[in-house]
Order: structure tokens, then C-alpha cells, then sequence
């Protein structure tokens, strides 16, 4: 390719709405253009690159057997409601009527649609194990769509699902997928790490996650170092540190007046904030629940979730209706409705202050044991420094981009759906079913968040849009195109940089863009070329004969 007629523009300046740096450096480096919010077209430079993402991916789903097919993203309506995924999804998806007024959706995700049809086509458990996957453009309504390609309304998927006879056969298949993954982010060159989940709104009964380190990552991992135990955030269990050691108030109601937090109580009374126990009332289900944590700790919203179909925080007057004192609630004198529960944070303390339920009042010195009898709950947020629930060691944590996500999904979509096969007595059984993504669009912006510098991206050999450019400097073209020639003869993707531009300009574009090697041909050494290689910056002087293999030797390390 010839960068005088190729269609890129790239900019100097940073995108004034851009706070990513892979996002600065997509639009920069023009691998995209936005469309609209959260939709982006995809310019040459980074169609090649998401093409070159895809083929790794195809290559490691073949490999184990998966078999790619294409399904419509236009959806009716219908099979979702079978699943309760209509309204479950919400806003979230992009619904539509067609002509005849009947309900329609853009694809989100494709559980419902493959579970119909592989229902429709096997019906023998001799048919089974079976997987399938395809590599096509999804849709969902994102409230904030940000971070360019990181959280978008329109992406690209590779959605693989499997169908099974057995738990056996699907737990074969799932560590197969596991080990795929593990091989596409290695082939990608990317550090990741594989991270226990939760399954969330796709269901199932284990999941996990493939989340790329990166500073504009939206999931908090927590790592073991001593074991390798590794969790997000949402499902992370941990051993609280043990709460300060103070010696213990009497049993009794104290007066602490204009205290409206845990912090001002502690401080009023001279004490440390965890020995304070927080009380939170919220409305869980429909239902009114105390929530008592230690007083240095936070709810988990992902936990709550979990705990809830549907929660939130009461107001003052449903906390007074239940005889609660907003800013001194505490567990005793509450209407019999409240159901208290005790967050793990309270197994390994003594005592602790609550509040008296009156204007005013708390209650200091009381025993933690008095609590037990109330339900215990996992709902406070895991911590650094907060200890392995493994072995005991402190657990640290990062943030990141979730890359992929398998599931061991059970009979979750199979029985709403009906789908079923015969097993080998004649009894009809729902598949049991396990599903596997990664976010395709997701990994440009994963890789560039992890190969980049202050001039611009840096390439790995696997994706790169061309793995070398080609700068004529001064009256050397012909020697320039010749090289350009070899080095498309043995198999490169090259671009020749013969644009009518200043040096300097096209050096700064080759940074930019990232190309793993840079070849400059001046008319000033009409015996040598230059060789740059963008990841190490180490440069190299060969004749215009030794350029290819020069190349090929170094593109191991590249
Ligand atoms: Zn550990």
C-alpha cells in the first residue's frame, strides 16, 4: 500500500473529549472516526487490525473444534420473552417494530437465538457435545458509552456456545475454551489474568472473567500473591484485619449530640471508626432489613445485588415508620418487620458502639455476641490489605479491562426455551449448555492501553495495521519501492511512506500509528538503509539487499 493514496489523516493534537489514552491514540492515529456516541467506523489502518484480532480468535476457536457460523443480529422479540430477557435487559437494548407492529431487537448477545435453533436441528444425544461460534457486530443501548472502543453501543463479539449431554462433557469443553482464551491473549501479547466472576445477568452457575490490566480498567481485581487466589471485586472474599484494640466502654447509653456520621461518632467518643457499627436500612425486595457493618467498612453494591432482585436505601420517614432514628439507628428497639443482618465484618470483634434509635443517643460497649443470633451476610467491600480467604496472605488489587467471559451456563436458556434432546434410554433432556466471549473491538483498546509510549502506539507483529513503512527520504524512491517490493514478496504487510511530506512529519506519523518497523532509505547513504524497531527503539544499518532478512531475524522479539 502506498501511503499517497491511502485514506488515513492523523492528528497531532489530542481529541478534546478523549480522557483514554488508547482512545486519544485510535482517533490520533486515525484507526476510527466516531459516528455517533459510543459508535465508531472503523478507517483502513484499524479495520486491518481488528481483521488481523478476528483471525487470531477464528484460528484458536477451530483449533478446538468450535465450528464459526453467522446468526442475524435482527431478533424477534418473542424468544426473549420465553427467557424473561425482554424486560430483564431493559433500556439496555435496542428494540424496534417492524411494519406489522411485532417486536423486534438488535442483538445484544445471542443465548436465546442459538438455543433455538440447535433445538431445532439436534435431537440425539449421539449429536452431542456440539460448539459453535461467530465473530459478528452487536448492540446495546449503554447509558455512558466512554473510553472509545472500551464501552460501546455498537461492537464486535466472538460468541461461542456449547450444548451438552453431560456435566462432564461440558466441564471439557469450558477448560478446552479456557486454554483458547489463554492462547489468543498470548498470541495478542497482552498481560491478563484469569479471574473468578460473576456471572451476572447471562446467569449460570460459575464464570470467568479475562481482564487485561490497564489504568482505565472498569473492573477492580483482587490478587493473591502468595497462592495466586484472584476475584473481582464483585465476588472477592477476604478476612477482615482485626478492628483496633481499645479498651472496652461500659455497657450504655451515652450521649452524643450533631454526630451524624460514623466518623463524628468515633471522634465524639474517642474511639476508633471501627468500633462503631454502621446501620443501613434499606428496602431489599420490598422488604425493610437493618444491615449492620463494621464502621471502616463499605457496602458492596455487586454483593447487594446479589442478596436483592431489587434494593435501595429507605428514606428518613420509611426508617421513622419502623420505629428507626435516622442518624442513630441501631438493632434494638426496631417494629418486629426489620430482619437485621450482620456483615462478616462483625465475626472477629468483641464489641462495638451502635446506635440507640433515639435523638442523640448511642449505645457503647455492646457485646458482638449479642448479635449473632442475626442472619450473617457478605455484603462489605474487599479492601488492599484485607487477607486471603485461601491463605491468609494480604490480597492486593489492580484494575482492568474485562477482554472475555465463559460461563458454565447449566439448563439457564435450554428450559424456558424447551430445547431438548433424547438421551441414549429415550428420556428427553434439556442441553445443558456452557457460553464464551470476548470483546473483539475491546482488544484494540486493551493492546494500545498496554503498547503505547508518549509518541504513540506500539505494535505488537500479531495486529499491526502494516508491520513495516517504508520512508524514502530525498531522491530515493526507486530504491524504496524495491525494498518495498521484497519485503511484500516474502509475506510482510508494508506500507510505503511516498506522501509529498517533510521527514519529520512522516517520522511522527510512523510513531504515531506504530508500525514494529520503520525503514528509512536517504538519498544521503546510498549504500545503507536505516532499520528502527518501534517496541525497542534500537536501530540497525543494512544494505538494501539484507533489509528482509534483517527483519525476519528480529520478528520474534517484535
Ligand atoms: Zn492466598
Amino acid at each position: 500500500m502506498k501511503a499517497s493514496n491511502f485514506f488515513f489523516k492523523t492528528l497531532r493534537e489530542d481529541p478534546k473529549d478523549a480522557e483514554a489514552t488508547s482512545h486519544k491514540l485510535l482517533i490520533r492515529a486515525s484507526l476510527i472516526k466516531q459516528v455517533a456516541s459510543g459508535v465508531y467506523a472503523f478507517m483502513p489502518l484499524g479495520h486491518r487490525v481488528l481483521k488481523k484480532i478476528e483471525q487470531v480468535v477464528r484460528e484458536e476457536m477451530d483449533n478446538i473444534g468450535a465450528q464459526e457460523m453467522t446468526m442475524s443480529i435482527l431478533m424477534p422479540g418473542e424468544m426473549w420473552k420465553r427467557t424473561g430477557r425482554w424486560d430483564l435487559y431493559g433500556d439496555e437494548m435496542f428494540k424496534l417494530k417492524d411494519r406489522k407492529g411485532q417486536d423486534f431487537c438488535l442483538g445484544p448477545t445471542h443465548e436465546e437465538q442459538v438455543t433455538t435453533l440447535v433445538s431445532q436441528t439436534v435431537s440425539s444425544y449421539k449429536q452431542l457435545p456440539l460448539t459453535v461460534y461467530q465473530i459478528n457486530t452487536k448492540f446495546r443501548d449503554e447509558p455512558r458509552p466512554r473510553f472509545g472502543l472500551i464501552r460501546l453501543r455498537e461492537f464486535v463479539m466472538k460468541d461461542a456456545y456449547s450444548f451438552h449431554d453431560t456435566e462432564d462433557s461440558l466441564r471439557q469443553t469450558y477448560d478446552d475454551m479456557r486454554r483458547a482464551y489463554e492462547r489468543i491473549m498470548e498470541r495478542l501479547g497482552l498481560d491478563y489474568e484469569v479471574v473468578s466472576a460473576d456471572p451476572g445477568a447471562i446467569g449460570g452457575s460459575l464464570s470467568q472473567e479475562f481482564i487485561v490490566p490497564a489504568p482505565v480498567g472498569e473492573s477492580t481485581v483482587f490478587k493473591c500473591h502468595a497462592c495466586g487466589y484472584v476475584a473481582t471485586s464483585e465476588i472477592a472474599d477476604a478476612v477482615v484485619p482485626p478492628a483496633t484494640p481499645v479498651s472496652r466502654p461500659d455497657l450504655g447509653k451515652v450521649y452524643t449530640p450533631n454526630v451524624p456520621t460514623v466518623e463524628t461518632v468515633a471522634k465524639y467518643l474517642g474511639l476508633p471508626v471501627d468500633r462503631i457499627a454502621k446501620s443501613m436500612m434499606v428496602l431489599g425486595d420490598s422488604e425493610p432489613y437493618l444491615i449492620l457493618l463494621r464502621g471502616d467498612r463499605t457496602l458492596d453494591e455487586a454483593k447487594m445485588n446479589r442478596l436483592f432482585k431489587q434494593w435501595r436505601f429507605m428514606e428518613d420517614a420509611e426508617v421513622e415508620a419502623v420505629g428507626g432514628v435516622p442518624g442513630f439507628i441501631g438493632p434494638f428497639g426496631l417494629s418486629k418487620s426489620v430482619k437485621i443482618l450482620r456483615d462478616k465484618s462483625l465475626d472477629d470483634i468483641d464489641w462495638v458502639v451502635v446506635g440507640a434509635n433515639e435523638r442523640d443517643y448511642h449505645i457503647t460497649g455492646v457485646s458482638v455476641s449479642d448479635l449473632s443470633t442475626y442472619e450473617r451476610v457478605s455484603v462489605s467491600a474487599v479492601e488492599d490489605g484485607d487477607y486471603c480467604p485461601r491463605c491468609g496472605s494480604p490480597l492486593a488489587s489492580f484494575v482492568g479491562l474485562e477482554v472475555g467471559h465463559i460461563f458454565r451456563l447449566g439448563t439457564r436458556y435450554s428450559e424456558p426455551l424447551d430445547a431438548t434432546y433424547l438421551d441414549k434410554d429415550g428420556n428427553r433432556k434439556p442441553f445443558i449448555m456452557g457460553c464464551y466471549g470476548i470483546g473483539v473491538t475491546r482488544l484494540v483498546s486493551a493492546i494500545i492501553e498496554q503498547y503505547h509510549d508518549e509518541y504513540g502506539i506500539k505494535w505488537p507483529w500479531s495486529v499491526a495495521p502494516f508491520h513495516v513503512v517504508v520512508i524514502p527520504i530525498g531522491d530515493a524512491l526507486a530504491r524504496a519501492e524495491a525494498i518495498y517490493g521484497h519485503l511484500k514478496g516474502a509475506g510482510f504487510d508494508v506500507l510505503l511512506d511516498d506522501r509529498d511530506e517533510r521527514p519529520g512529519v512522516k517520522f511522527m506519523d510512523a510513531d504515531l500509528v506504530g508500525f514494529p518497523v520503520r525503514v528509512v532509505v536517504s538519498q544521503k547513504n546510498p549504500q545503507t538503509v536505516e532499520l528502527k524497531f518501534r517496541r525497542t527503539g534500537a536501530t540497525l544499518h543494512v544494505t538494501d539487499n539484507e533489509v528482509v532478512e534483517a527483519i525476519s531475524a528480529e520478528v520474534p522479539r517484535l
